[in-house]
Order: C-alpha cells, then structure tokens, then sequence
C-alpha cells in the first residue's frame, strides 16, 4: 500500500502505491506506526475524489464525487485520535485537465499516478475529538 523512509524527529515521507485510495493507505501506515497526533502534507496525482461540504444552516452532508483525472495540488491535514483509533482530518486541492481547481473536505481519493506525503508525528501528544453539538463536527479535545 505504501514505502517509506523514517525522518529524524519521527517523521515519515511515504510513497504511496499507485492505485491505492489515500486515507485507507494513511489510515494503515498511522496504525503501524502507533500515530495518534501529527500532521501530514503532500501532493500527487489521482483519477477520483470524493469530498464532503458540511452546510452549516442545516446542519446537513453534501457529498459530490469527481471522477477524471486530476493533480493534487496541496493535500493537508491532522491526526488525531477518536476512540483510541487514528483519525484523520484531510483537505484536499485537485487541478484538472482546464487547471481549474476543486477541493474541499477529503472523504476519500483513488491514486492514478503517484502520492507523495510528509507525516509529521507528536510523540506522546494526546489529542482526542468530540463531537460539537453546535457546529456538528469533531472538534479537538485537548
Ligand atoms: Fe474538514
């Protein structure tokens, strides 16, 4: 699902196999590693992408898929934990064909090319989440 080569400070960079959904992949390399509070950034290449906008008068989900080939111009995110599990808070900007953007809160990308990510860690940082009743989301809990 991925390569990678350890930084000093426990930091990763990843190489992620060609093909592979993203979060699943990074969800993976978190839990071998033990990572439960960080940050990640990269770029990459991808052919889908599914991202989530969160409206905030109603409180409602709207999920739109884009399905065509498409570069990541800027993947970033945090780590942190829920239920002793990683969790994973993604953004992601993709450039397509017309080098128009689209972007937003990443549920989920199919790699067609190469991904490229920096996995910063904070060792023995406890950053946990709960869900805001206000704003509906995970909010960190510190
Ligand atoms: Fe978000």
């Amino acid at each position: 699902m991925y390569k990678f080569k350890e930084l000093p400070g426990q930091r990763y960079v990843l190489s992620l196999d060609n093909h592979v959904e993203i979060v699943e992949a990074l969800t993976a390399f978190c839990l071998e590693k033990g990572i439960l509070a960080g940050q990640v950034s990269g770029i990459g290449a991808i052919n889908e992408a599914t991202f989530r906008f969160l409206d905030p008068a109603t409180k409602k989900y709207v999920d739109k898929t884009f399905a065509e080939q498409m570069e990541i111009t800027n993947l970033t995110g945090n780590i942190s934990q829920k239920d002793g599990k990683p969790y994973l808070h993604l953004h992601l900007t993709c450039s397509r064909r017309d080098y128009t953007c689209v972007g937003g809160h990443l549920l989920s990308a199919r790699i067609n090319g190469a991904c490229e990510l920096l996995v910063g860690t904070f060792p023995g940082v406890e950053i946990g989440r709960y869900p805001d009743p206000e704003t509906g989301l995970n909010l960190y809990k510190f």
